[in-house]
C-alpha cells in the first residue's frame, strides 16, 4: 500500500496570553488508504481541514496522534533517514505557484534544488536532469534560464510538478493544484496531471474544493467536513449515490455536465461551528436537513458501509434505527 494513515488527530494551539485556552481542531481520527498507482480526491470546503491531512503526511505539521505509514514505513515521527526517504518518495504541489518558487532564483535552480538538497547529481548530469524534467512537463528547454515572473501562472505550475517530481517520488499530494490558474489553464494542466500519473504509475492525493475536478482525475474521493472524512467511496458511487446529506449539498452545488441523472442537492443554510468549540452531536447537525432533533446534536455518528468500499458517517445509515 503507498499510503496508510490511521486516526490522525491534528489540533493547533493558538492561545494567546492572558486568554485562556485555544486549540483548533483541524483533523480528528481521520484514516485513509491510497494503493500504488490510485489517485483518492479529498474534497470539502476550506476550513475543512484536507491540507492539513496532506501536510502531516509529509511532516510539514506535526500530528498529535495517529499513525501514518508511506510505503510501508512508519512516518509518524521519523527521524532523519526515515525523513529524507519520506521527502524522496512523497512529494507536495500546493495552490499558488507564485509563491511556489523563489523570485530570484532562475527556472533551472529552482528544479535544481531537490536533487542538489537530496542526490549527488552535479554540473552536467544535473544540467540534464533538469533539461529531461523540463521536457517532461512540456516546458521549452531555454526556460531553465529565465525567472519566475518571466513564466505565466500555468507554467509556473509546470515548474513546480517538475521540482515534485525531480527526485521521481511515488505519491504526490496535490493541493488545490489547479485553482490558482484561469480556467483554460486548469483543464491543461488537469489534463497533463492525469497523463502524467498514467504515464509514470504516481499515486495521487489530490485535495481539492472542486468536485467535478475530482471527478475527472481520482478512482476514489473521501469527503470532509470540520476536520473529519464523512463520506468516502468510489468516485463514481459516490457522485451517482450519494449517501451523506453533505456530499449530497456539495454534489448539488457543482454542474455535473456527465451526471446520468441530476441531483437535487439540498441547500447548504445555517451556521458552520466553530473548530475550536465543535459541538457533541454530529459536526454537520447545524446546517443539515436530514438532522434528527435528540440525536443528531446529542450523538456523534459511527461510519457506517454503504457499499463494496463505501462508507458514510451519518445516523441516517444506522441499521440499529431500522
Ligand atoms: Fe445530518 Fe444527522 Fe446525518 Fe449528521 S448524523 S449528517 S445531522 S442526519
Amino acid at each position: 500500500m503507498m499510503l496508510e494513515v490511521r486516526d490522525l488527530k491534528v489540533h493547533f494551539d493558538v492561545s494567546r496570553r492572558g486568554r485562556g485556552r485555544t486549540v483548533v481542531q483541524a483533523v480528528n481520527e481521520v484514516s485513509l488508504h491510497l494503493e500504488r498507482g490510485e489517485a483518492l480526491g479529498l474534497v470539502g470546503e476550506s476550513g475543512s481541514g484536507k491540507s492539513t491531512v496532506g501536510k502531516a503526511i509529509l511532516q510539514l505539521v506535526s500530528p498529535n496522534a495517529g499513525s501514518i505509514r508511506v510505503g510501508g514505513e512508519e512516518m509518524t515521527r521519523p527521524d532523519r533517514e526515515r525523513e529524507t526517504r519520506l521527502r524522496r518518495t512523497a512529494q507536495m504541489v500546493f495552490q499558488d505557484p507564485h509563491s511556489s518558487l523563489n523570485p530570484r532564483m532562475t527556472i533551472m535552480r529552482s528544479v535544481a534544488e531537490p536533487l542538489i538538497l537530496h542526490t549527488r547529481l552535479r554540473g552536467q548530469a544535473m544540467r540534464a536532469r533538469v533539461a529531461e524534467l523540463l521536457g517532461i512537463v512540456g516546458l521549452p528547454q531555454h526556460f531553465q534560464f529565465r525567472y519566475p515572473h518571466e513564466l505565466s501562472g500555468g507554467q509556473k505550475q509546470r515548474v513546480c510538478i517538475a521540482r515534485a517530481i525531480a527526485l521521481d517520488p511515488d505519491l504526490l499530494i496535490l493541493d488545490e493544484p489547479t485553482s490558482a490558474l484561469d480556467v483554460s489553464v486548469q483543464a491543461q494542466i488537469l489534463e497533463f496531471l492525469r497523463s502524467l500519473q498514467q504515464d509514470r504509475g504516481l499515486s495521487y492525493l489530490f485535495i481539492s474544493h472542486n468536485l467535478a475536478v475530482v471527478r475527472h482525475l481520482c478512482n476514489r474521493v473521501a469527503v470532509m467536513y470540520l476536520g473529519r472524512i464523512v463520506e468516502e467511496g468510489p468516485t463514481e458511487e459516490v457522485f451517482r449515490s450519494p449517501q451523506h446529506p453533505y456530499t449530497r449539498a456539495l454534489l448539488g452545488a457543482v454542474p455535473l455536465p456527465q451526471a446520468r441523472q441530476p441531483l437535487a442537492g439540498d441547500p447548504l443554510t445555517g451556521d458552520i461551528p466553530s473548530p475550536v468549540d465543535l459541538p457533541p452531536g454530529c459536526s454537520f447537525a447545524s446546517r443539515c436537513p436530514q438532522a434528527i432533533q435528540g440525536l443528531c446534536d446529542r450523538r456523534a455518528p459511527d461510519d457506517f458501509v454503504r457499499g463494496p468500499g463505501h462508507r458514510a458517517r451519518c445516523h441516517l445509515h444506522d441499521p440499529a434505527r431500522a
